[in-house]
């Protein structure tokens, strides 16, 4: 060890270099976001929790295609269809076990309808694993809740493409 670093030592020079450091981020302006009060911008491709969406009129969008099934890579959907009065095809079962799903948003890409969509919605929970079972009523719930901001997000991500 040399003079200098001897007084430095005894002079506590890296002590005070420390609490200089400390005083500097004490007055400099706060990085912490104090959620959930306060959050983070989210990209309009921010891949969350899905829903399926309905058309202005009320009808689903969905036409049961099963495309988005056969997309996922995670086999996290289960569709089955059936003919309804007017001669269309609607599911008559649509689950997704959020369990398996890895958010890779290829069942949104899939669908041609733009039914199948994940939201920006990441504040969802479950206490057991059967309450990340999301039906086709859950689903189509997600969708009437949020279809203003999924409308907003999808308006926006247009202009990236
Ligand atoms: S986001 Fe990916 S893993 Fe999840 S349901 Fe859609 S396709 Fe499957
Ligand atoms: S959500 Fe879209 S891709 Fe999936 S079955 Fe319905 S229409 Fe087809």
């Amino acid at each position: 060890m040399g003079v200098r670093d001897l007084i430095q030592t005894f002079a506590l020079g890296e002590l005070r270099q420390g609490l200089a450091v400390t005083l500097r981020y004490f007055f400099a302006p706060k990085f912490t976001v104090r959620y959930p009060e306060e959050k983070t911008p989210a990209s309009p491709r921010f891949r969350g929790l899905h829903a399926l969406r309905r058309y202005p009129n009320g009808e689903e969008r969905c036409i049961a295609c099963k495309l988005c099934e056969a997309a996922c890579p995670a086999m996290a959907i289960t569709i089955e269809s059936a003919e309804r009065e007017d001669g269309s095809r609607r599911t008559s079962r649509y689950d997704i076990d959020l369990t398996k799903c890895i958010f890779c948003g290829f069942c949104e890409e899939a669908c041609p309808v733009d039914a199948i969509v994940e939201t920006n919605v990441f504040e969802y929970h479950g206490e057991t694993r059967g309450d990340l079972y999301y039906t086709k009523q859950m689903l189509l719930a997600n969708g009437d809740r949020y279809e203003a901001a999924i409308a907003k997000a999808r308006a926006a991500d247009a202009k990236y493409r």
